[in-house]
């Protein structure tokens, strides 16, 4: 039997941003947000998650619904992570597949061809990103450290003597 032909328009009701289990970054993110400048905007919103085991991911915080979501919009939407411009679709090498058949724009209306052709792209784009970001996970986690201890150093240097002294008492309580 032949499979129903994937229709989608997004319903703009945020359940992808709100529910999702987490929202994937990949290598080719990175490059584009770093070229685009808006890396130093984005990267102390991620996190590189361990837990369980392999695979290690690399994903925006997430406790909830997504640290880019706001009064009902995304804020990074032009440059928003490729598992969000694929969503709801996947590619799993052989076949498209539905990464969430809850998604209420799955099979509403109809979509031009050019929209189906853009969704199936990037589908096939996160999938190549998340095998190249797996093989590089450990240097890119090296790059996000780099950056997130340079933000910090630009941070401290801007502080008042005051303000340092405080921090030192409290880092002194912690240890
Ligand atoms: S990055 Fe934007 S589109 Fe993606 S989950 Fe967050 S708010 Fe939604």
């Amino acid at each position: 039997m032949k499979a129903p032909k994937f229709v989608f328009n997004c319903k703009r009701t945020g359940m992808c941003c709100e529910t999702r289990d987490s929202i994937d970054v990949f290598i080719d993110d990175i490059e584009r947000w770093w070229n685009d400048g808006n890396f130093a905007k984005i990267f102390a919103d991620m996190q590189v998650v361990t837990a369980g085991g392999p695979p290690i991911k690399l994903q925006i915080k997430k406790e909830g619904p997504c640290t880019f979501r706001e009064n009902e919009r995304c804020t990074i939407y032009e440059t928003r992570p490729i598992s969000c411009q694929a969503f709801p679709l996947g590619w799993n090498s052989k076949n498209f597949i539905l990464v969430d058949e809850e998604c209420p724009g799955i099979g509403k209306g109809t979509m031009t061809s050019e929209a189906l052709e853009e969704i199936r792209n990037a589908a096939k784009v996160e999938y190549d990103a998340r095998i190249r970001t797996a093989a590089i996970l450990p240097a890119l986690h090296a790059i996000i450290l780099t950056a997130t201890m340079k933000a910090s150093e630009e941070a401290m240097s801007k502080l008042s003597d005051e303000d340092k002294e405080k921090l030192k008492k409290i880092f002194d309580s912690a240890k």
